[in-house]
This record gives structure tokens, sequence and C-alpha cells, in this order.
């Protein structure tokens, strides 16, 4: 499990292969290895590709080829979180030991209509920072024998962090208020400690009814793993920070610094998404653009 580390920066490139990487993932890549070699440091390469579901091998193979493409290079063996099911595993355990996760049986359609029936519009029902619904707590808090029929009945469950209870012990732990070290744009040009707000997410799913894990918690275990030192990724991915943060004290894992840097739009000002295929990097090296060309496109 333990992977080894040195005194030296370490910074990570993530990205999930269930899709073409855009300009905007050109951009993540460029900027953890810029960043990487100006600090003199590591750069790693890390496949996050828990979501066996969504995830394909060809996908995978052409994030190697459109990073080499670019110019990038990174440390081998390349960490593939499919391999390492049982390092979260672990993790997963360990909260539950500390008894702030629980089982959760709801289906989407269960999820709508316990907030249908408490007489809340859904459109009017809060979401959390990536657009899901609050968790509306069916399930927390179940008797033991309803729990245990469920389990005998062979329903599938995910795992749900108890975010008031797991602040609460995080907090207690540290004996203060949970903060991160925030060095991009919301810390306004100069690295600043930020607050959490993990009720942002509610009770955020921490393993997956399919993978005995999630983004949230493998993220924050191979982070520690990998021994890196400073998390750079995109704005979007901002208020994750506030989970991992949580995450790192339960777990006992070291804190790494952030730089959650600016995203690339397209003119419209939209966000990338993975179909975004003018912005794709296959399209435009297709259409005859240059790495010095992607570079220009992203500001760099
Ligand atoms: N795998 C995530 C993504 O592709 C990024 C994870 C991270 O950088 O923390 O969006």
């Amino acid at each position: 499990m333990q992977e080894k580390t040195s005194g030296q920066e370490t910074l990570r490139f993530a990205p999930s292969p269930n899709g073409w990487l855009h300009l905007g993932h050109a951009y993540s890549a460029l900027f953890a290895w810029e960043m990487a070699a100006a600090l003199h440091g590591r750069f790693l390469l890390r496949i996050e590709d828990i979501d066996t579901g969504r995830c394909r091998p060809e996908f995978e193979a052409a994030i190697y080829e459109d990073l080499a493409w670019l110019g990038i290079d990174w440390e081998q063996p390349v960490r593939r979180q499919s391999e390492h099911f049982a390092d979260y595993e672990q993790a997963l355990k360990n909260l539950r030991d500390m008894e702030v996760v629980y089982p959760c049986f709801a289906t989407r359609k269960e999820i709508q209509d316990a907030i249908i029936a408490s007489g809340v519009p859904l459109q009017n029902w809060p979401r959390d920072p990536d657009g899901a619904l609050l968790y509306p707590g069916i399930y927390k808090d179940i008797p033991r024998a309803k729990l245990n029929k469920l389990m005998w009945e062979g329903r599938t469950y995910a795992w749900r962090l108890d975010i008031a209870k797991a602040l609460q012990l995080a907090e207690a732990r540290t004996g203060a208020l949970i903060t991160f070290r925030e060095e991009g744009e919301s810390a306004g040009g100069e690295p600043k400690r930020l607050p959490v707000k993990p009720e942002l997410f509610g009770d955020v799913v921490i393993a997956r009814k399919d993978v005995p894990t999630s983004y949230h918690l493998a993220v924050t275990v191979d982070d520690a793993l990998q021994g890196v030192t400073l998390v750079t990724r995109g704005q979007d991915l901002f208020p994750a920070t506030y989970i991992h943060r949580i995450l790192q004290v339960l777990l006992d894992l070291p804190e790494p610094r952030y730089h959650h840097h600016g995203l690339i739009r397209d003119e419209e000002g939209r966000r990338l998404s993975k179909s975004a295929k003018d912005m794709g990097l296959r399209e435009l090296r297709a259409a005859g653009h240059s790495p010095a060309d992607i570079r220009r496109m992203v500001g760099l």
C-alpha cells in the first residue's frame, strides 16, 4: 500500500478515461507539469478509472498519446485507481469504525420521491456544488432491524458520509476549524487558508453501490499515498476540497496545498465538456494544429 515519497514537491494530473481530452484538460495537464518543473518537483499522471462502467481502454490510451504529443512526460508506473480498490476499502473501513458513514440503499427515484413527498418542488430543493440533489436523509438512522432486513434482502447500498458528525469529529481531532491552504485565484493572488463548507454537499456518497469508493475517497487516499504536496486542478473542483480536507483529518493523512486554476471556456463562456468536439485535442490535431498552437489557445 505504501508508495515511495521524497522531500520534493510532487504534483499530479489525474484525468478520468471516460472521454477524449479537450483544451481544458490540456491546460490542466500543462499547468501541473510546468509548475512541477518550475519547483524542480515530480510530476505524476494518475488514471482515475473507478467508474468501470464509463471508463474505456481507448480513452486511457488516448490520454497517454495526447499528453505525449503535447510534450508532457511523467513518472512510471502510472497509478490506475481500478487496481487499488483494496486501499480505498481499507480507508472506508476506517471511516466505518469511526461511525461517520452509514449505508444508504436509496435509488435516485426514491430520493426524488422523498423530496416530492416533503412538499418542496424538486426545482426548489437545494443541490450540491456538483448539481446533485442534497440527500434528504432517508435511510439515515434507520433501526438496526430494518437495516438487517434490507441487507438480508440483498439490496445494494452506497456509503454516505454523515457530514455533521464527520466535521465535528475532524474539528475535535484538530481542536480547530478545518481549513485548507489555497494558492489559486480564490485566494486573491496570495496564498490563504480558507474555511471548509462541507454542508454544501450534505451527506455525500463516499463509496458507491458498484465500487467500494467514490471520487472523493479515492482522490484523497491517492494524493496521500503518492505523496502529492501541491494539488492543482480546475476551479470546478474547488468545493470538493471541503470534503477532501475532512477525510484527510479523519484518516490521518498529510495535508497538501491546493491551487485551483481557472477553467477554459468556449466562445459562449461555457465550461468545456467531454462532448465539446471542436475543442477536442484529437480534432485540433487532425485539423493541423501544433502543440505550440494548443499552448497559445489556452493562454500558456
Ligand atoms: N479525475 C478528476 C477529473 O477528471 C480530477 C481529479 C482531481 O484532479 O482531483 O475531473
